[in-house]
């Protein structure tokens, strides 16, 4: 399936990437749509974050908890393999390596670092595959917090094995059972929860989605992956910058995180989507969780049950910067099928030792078709970020394989 979507050459008008004009708008999209108590409680994650993030105490003590607990900086790999067999020379940033295996812990270690510098004891999660819980039951029990994570009792059947490494870490597990007993009705619930909660809690948001200030801030602590590999690139790459940044895109953290590296370069930014989870390829305009961007929607405006082989990219929606960048041409957006994605990840299996996450898989996935059919014309230097390790995925494969 071949995007419409045409090119934009230009680099980004000024400040693409930049802070979000008031009450977090990127362009026509963003906002604060909560409850009172909760747009109350969004302006103290703003006011404090903004406090944080120009504080050099707080960037230093979150750049030294990223290094010696979550292993950065991750490397930028060469995939020599696969790039002679493709015709292109493709680089891996390499999220896998992290500490619990994805680039979910970028975020969550600021986030814990600010609830302890907003003074709250508890973190307040929702989570789908389990990946978001897992990283904050991980930050909480380093940091002392307590950890409550809510999530759908269809995916507590189904992710049996994150919900046991959340109880092992020490988190609560709260079992939700509204709705469709997924991720949408678990993130209701937290954003409920946390109404009667802000004075002791943080609300810990696991992606680039949710009320201002989130989309924002969360882009903002997964930035270190674009900014590393934008000096990994200068160092490393025969074009300096990349011709393409690809990376996956769920509710779109990896992607931003990645894209903020590279927005004021000539880079191609594209966001891999799951055919059953494309949000920015084929969503329309909605408010949900506090914000408004593009979701998968019926006639009647309803929200539409998004289905991939990858449960992180699960989600029916977007976030509200990655729908401003499609507008404005800045970066694209297409879609694979689950069949892709597991070819690839077993492509990459074979080719360079790597088994990646099958959110991952979706990116290289892309990599190869556009490859093929020359949308990536032949010695073209492409950056994927690599979001996770395939670990989690194996029990799937085996079914499949
Ligand atoms: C959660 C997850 C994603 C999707 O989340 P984004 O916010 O879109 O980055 C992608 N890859 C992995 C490995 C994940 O765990």
């Amino acid at each position: 399936m071949r995007d419409v979507l045409p090119w934009r050459e230009a680099v980004a008008p000024d400040g693409t990437m930049g802070e979000p004009r008031a009450r977090g708008r990127f362009g026509g999209y963003g906002g604060r749509y909560a409850p009172e108590s909760l747009v109350e409680a969004c302006r103290e994650v703003e006011e404090a974050f903004r406090e944080a993030w120009a504080d050099p105490g707080f960037r230093g003590a979150l750049a030294r908890l990223l290094a010696v607990h979550a292993g950065r900086p991750t490397p930028l790999t060469p995939a020599r393999r696969l790039s002679e067999a493709l015709g292109v020379e493709l680089y891996l940033k390499r999220e896998d390596l992290t500490h619990t295996g994805s680039h979910k812990i970028n975020n969550v270690l600021g986030q814990a670092l600010l609830a302890i510098r907003m003074g709250r004891r508890r973190l307040i999660a929702e989570t789908g595959a389990g990946q978001h819980g897992v990283a904050t039951a991980t930050a909480a029990a380093l940091l002392g917090l307590e950890a409550t994570v809510f999530m759908g009792e269809r995916d507590i059947e189904r992710q049996a094995l994150n919900v046991f490494r959340m109880r092992m870490l020490g988190a609560e597990v709260v079992p939700v059972t509204t709705g469709s007993r997924t991720l949408k009705d678990a993130t209701s619930e937290a954003m409920r929860h946390w109404v009667g909660a802000t004075g002791d809690s943080h609300y810990c948001v696991g992606s680039v989605v949710g009320p201002d200030p989130y989309p924002w801030m969360v882009r903002e602590f997964q930035r270190v992956i674009g900014d590393e590999a934008r000096g990994q690139c200068a160092a490393e790459l025969r074009t300096g910058v990349p011709d393409h940044v690809v990376a996956c895109v769920g509710g779109g953290s990896n992607a931003a995180g990645t894209f903020a590296g590279f927005a004021d370069t000539p880079a191609r930014l594209v966001g891999v989507e799951a055919d059953g989870g494309a949000g920015a390829a084929r969503g329309r305009l909605g408010v949900l969780h506090g914000c408004r961007s593009l979701f998968l929607q019926d006639d009647d405006g309803q929200i539409i049950q998004a289905h991939s082989i990858a449960a992180g990219l699960d989600y029916p929606g977007v976030g509200p910067e990655h729908a401003h960048l499609r507008d404005l041409g800045r970066a694209r957006y297409v879609t694979v099928t689950d069949g892709e994605a597991v070819g690839a990840a077993l492509r990459l299996a074979r080719t360079e030792g790597i088994v990646p996450a099958l959110e991952s898989a979706h990116a290289l996935a892309w990599v190869i078709r556009a490859a093929g059919d020359g949308d990536l014309p032949a010695g073209s230097t492409v950056l994927m970020t690599l979001s996770g390790r395939g670990d989690k995925d194996v029990s799937t494969l085996k079914e499949l394989l």
